[in-house]
């Protein structure tokens, strides 16, 4: 069911969402190398817990048989993670990588959602111009967030400037809806036909999401059931903030 958030809720998501902004930054500022992907998600706990919002992905259910419920606060995929990579000691940090954090802060009943792709260092072009192409895709997207467009007007959008760029947007996973629920209706597909999907009213809260490939769109699931990565190993990125939907522009609620 597609939500329309009154007042009062959109208030509340927007005090949710500015806390994941801050979580984002607290950890854009601790990334080194030599920092472990466990440090992290401390980093980004403790901030939220600071504000009064708690870690929503913890504990968030893997809805399949023997895949335990996640265990971080955070997902950090490193390189050819593309997402739902989980925090660990052993994963450091080093000079080159890149690293996807994607994070939803939970307070007073409401969700705020964002992601980003950050360097490690000095990181090579390709990697450079993923992490760009990525950001860039949401923003050409959100350019159609607007009151009366449909949802495939944001999907064509975003898949069209990825493949645009020589990249192949994740086809297996999207953007959501968001509010009460971290994950509500409508999906948001990166890619896909304009003029198609319901139409955006202003109340509506939603989370935009491009995850980007630099090689071919086949994915796999690691052993440990959370971890996407890229089947030819190739790097990925991911950028993402939950919107609102209003009379006029969209109002990007995942800033500070
Ligand atoms: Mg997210």
């Amino acid at each position: 069911m597609v939500t329309i958030k009154s007042k009062q809720e959109i208030e509340k998501m927007k005090e949710a969402c500015k806390i994941a902004a801050l979580a984002q930054k607290a950890i854009e500022e601790a990334i080194k190398p030599g920092v472990s992907t466990w440090e992290l998600d401390k980093i980004a706990e403790n901030t939220m817990r600071k504000y009064g919002a708690i870690p929503a992905e913890k504990g968030y259910p893997s809805g399949e048989k023997g895949v335990p419920d996640f265990p971080g606060s955070i997902c950090a995929s490193v390189n050819d993670e593309v997402i739902h990579g989980i925090p660990s000691k052993r994963v450091i940090l080093k000079e080159g990588d890149i690293i996807s954090i994607d994070l939803v802060a939970y307070k007073d009943g409401f969700n705020g959602d964002c992601a980003r792709t950050y360097s490690v260092g000095n990181i090579d072009k390709k990697s450079q111009k993923l992490i760009e192409v990525t950001k860039q895709a949401f923003f050409e997207g959100i350019k159609y967030a607007k009151k009366g467009n449909r949802i495939g007007d944001i999907s064509h959008a975003i898949g069209e400037f990825v493949e645009k760029n020589g990249f192949n947007v994740v086809k297996e996973f999207q953007g959501h809806g968001i509010g009460r629920q971290m994950h509500e209706d409508p999906g948001i597909p990166n890619y896909g036909r304009a003029g198609r999907g319901i139409r955006l009213e202003p109340g509506m809260t939603l989370a935009i999401e491009p995850m980007v490939m630099a090689g071919s769109d086949e994915i796999l699931v690691l052993d440990d059931g959370w971890t996407i990565v890229t089947e030819d190993e190739e790097r990925a990125a991911h950028y993402e903030n939950t919107i609102l939907i209003t009379e006029n522009e969209p109002e990007i609620l995942t800033k500070i």
